[in-house]
């Protein structure tokens, strides 16, 4: 059994990190397995060496261990690289030069109809999405999309997918129709310009290649984990078993955000908050 906690460095961890850094720990320990740790620092405009070095000063002082050395994505990209130039050779990828804007007014026009939002915003409308699939070299600084109804008739079983889910909320098989990641998820972007990758690429190329069996996430990544299943399916990779845990929340119901300085870990610390007072805060 192996596990990760994988947060990105860009703001201070929260008592929400904590939390899912130490139900992945708790987990590992509980079924004898392995905590990892993997930075995922993508996003190199957001992304800062200090706060990388606070992510392992505030997870040492919580009680964590992980083996060394830790998985970097920075570090991947000839790895995403290949994963993406195999779907494109495929014809299931194409360039996308839409802006948010561009999205938002094709699905504000009135023939498209009901909008839909999946897990990374509004579906989108299929503005660049070809008729044939592109041929020749894949362009490399571009945004590419998956064309997901492509995507689906490339699978031999294309019509449902699942996965065994153990979190709080519920401890069982989850399925989900292909048709549904068309209408609901859309052509989602695998590689952006800036990152030369994706969240969603990255994450599930890493789980594989860190041999993960059990990923541990909040509840807000739960429709995320649906395109990840998609895409192990499309790359040929084994699907984990998924943990989706609670939020912990502020007194007003509201998600803990990076910028939420005030439940920073280290903030905490510096007022003589000891881990174990932090455990006690999040209830674990
Ligand atoms: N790196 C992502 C985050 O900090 C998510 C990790 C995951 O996929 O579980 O939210």
């Amino acid at each position: 059994m192996r596990c990760r906690f994988a947060p990105s460095p860009t703001g201070p961890l929260h008592l929400g990190h904590a939390y899912s850094a130490i139900i992945a720990y708790d987990l590992a320990k509980e079924l004898s397995g392995t905590f990892l740790l993997r930075i995922e620092d993508i996003d190199r405009s957001r992304a800062r060496p200090e706060w990388e070095q606070q992510i392992y000063d505030d997870l040492h002082w919580l009680g964590l261990e992980w083996p060394l050395p830790v998985l970097r994505q920075s570090d991947r990209l000839a790895t995403y690289d290949k994963a993406l130039d195999d779907l494109w050779d495929r014809g299931l990828l194409y360039p996308c030069t839409c802006s948010r804007r561009d999205i938002q007014d094709a699905i504000s026009a009135p023939q498209e109809g009901i909008l839909s939002i999946g897990p990374d915003g509004p579906v989108y409308p299929g503005t660049c999405r070809p008729v044939h699939a592109p041929t020749g070299p894949r362009p490399k600084a571009a945004n590419l999309r998956l064309n997901m109804r492509l995507a689906l008739q490339a699978l031999s079983h294309p019509t449902t997918f699942e996965f065994e889910e153990t979190g709080a909320t519920h401890c069982e098989t989850i399925q989900f129709a292909g048709a549904e990641l068309v209408t609901e998820v859309g052509d989602i972007v695998v590689a952006r310009r800036d990152m030369l990758t994706s969240y969603h690429l990255a994450v599930t190329v890493d789980d594989s290649a860190q041999d993960i069996t059990h990923v541990t996430r909040g509840l807000d990544l739960f429709e995320a984990t649906k395109i990840h299943v998609l895409l192990q399916h499309l790359m040929g990779l084994p699907t984990p078993v998924y943990h989706h845990h609670s939020l912990i929340r502020d007194e007003n119901g509201k998600r803990l955000a990076k910028r939420d300085d005030a439940r920073a870990l280290s903030k905490y610390r510096s007022e003589g908050v000891t881990p174990a007072g932090i455990r006690e805060m999040i209830g674990l």
